[in-house]
């Protein structure tokens, strides 16, 4: 039996309490004092979803200044040659690298966005077996052949955008997609405003950036319940500003991705770090970060479970340590270690 005190977020919000877990099943949850000595003390949290990652190149060391058409685009972006050229043992070696560093960094699962067509997605899956895998298809034009047997490999398509691929080759595979019953993502204006009525009506789970987006495209992800994952240390590196607290006025349920592995580490506290800091210059209430640092990437992957801390689910839980009371600085300046129970 393992103990964890101090104040848990349940479905009812913060409670100061504890946690009792026994054969990877949590057992009680309940207010008030810990009746034992805890294995770790801290903010307990059901594992946080890392909404949005590359996890592959991570081995890629960026010069400099490159811009980001220049570093990511696809085919000819660096990342891309880099991904091509690098054997399937040294990329399972950085995926696994990433996982145990995710692990480390307080992160329950990844929605991983795998380059590299069937291939990317075979190798993610033997490296990382419980990664969540969002294949890309690589062939110029649309092959059902090719869109099947990524989907086959994976746990849905995450596209690049609808400025790098035609209308058409977009719709057919978000009806693969949807056929499969897996997961759809799609970066989305994240150096030049895209059409978001294009975006929406492939019916993503999910999309990713939306920097360069108009209030009005924003109450439109709202209306549409399609949660928006903002990536702030990586648009930070080619010099853009997420519009968070724009998009948290328009109701868009905001969650947080660390997206490329050669750019920022996975790593809770550091990407919430950021995101805070963009949404008080924003003027935002920093009370706001919970919900995208703790909840909004399991409600994308779980959406049918309970995405708290509760009794009879399984621990997958992660505490982050504060000293003082707790609150949201005091949780993300901490630099004591963070403890992962994982699912087993
Ligand atoms: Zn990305």
């Amino acid at each position: 039996m393992e103990l964890l005190s101090g104040t848990v977020l349940t479905r009812d919000g913060f409670i100061d309490g504890y946690v009792v877990i026994d054969g990877g099943v949590i057992v009680e949850v309940s207010e008030g004092r810990c009746p034992g000595t805890p294995v770790a003390e801290g903010l307990i949290t059901a594992a946080p979803v890392n909404s949005h990652s590359h996890c592959a190149d991570g081995g890629l060391k960026v010069p400099p200044g490159m811009s980001l058409e220049e570093l990511v685009a696809p085919p000819d972006g660096l990342k891309h040659r880099y991904l091509d050229s690098v054997p399937d043992f040294e990329l399972g070696q950085s995926m696994r690298r990433f996982s145990e560093l995710s692990l480390n960094g307080g992160y329950g699962a990844f929605i991983d966005f795998r380059e590299g067509g069937e291939r990317g997605c075979r190798i993610l899956r033997e490296s990382v077996p419980d990664a969540v895998i969002l294949g890309r298809p690589t062939s110029k034009k649309y092959d059902p052949d090719e869109a099947e047997s990524i989907l086959e490999a994976s746990d849905g398509i995450g596209l690049p955008s609808i400025s790098d691929i035609d209308a058409c080759y977009a719709e057919s595979i978000a009806d693969d997609v949807r056929r499969a019953r897996k997961m759809l993502g799609i970066h989305v204006s994240e150096r030049v405003r895209e059409d978001i009525d294009a975006v929406l009506s492939l019916d993503p789970a999910f999309v990713v950036h939306m920097v360069e987006s108009a209030d009005r495209d924003l109450l439109k992800c709202a209306e549409a319940e399609v949660p928006v994952v903002v990536c702030a240390r990586s648009n930070a590196f080619f010099g853009s500003v997420p519009p968070i607290k724009r998009m948290i006025d328009a109701g868009v349920d905001v969650a947080i991705g660390t997206d490329n592995a050669m750019l920022c580490e996975p790593d809770v506290r550091k990407e919430a770090s950021a995101f805070l800091k963009v949404l008080t210059a924003q003027g935002g209430d920093p009370e706001a970060v919970w919900r995208p640092m703790l909840e909004a990437g399991r409600n994308i992957l779980y959406p049918a479970k309970d995405i708290h801390i509760r009794k009879g689910a399984e621990a997958d839980v992660t505490v982050f340590p504060y000293s003082g009371s707790m609150s949201v600085r005091s949780v993300l300046e901490s630099t004591d270690r963070i403890l992962r129970l994982r699912r087993r």
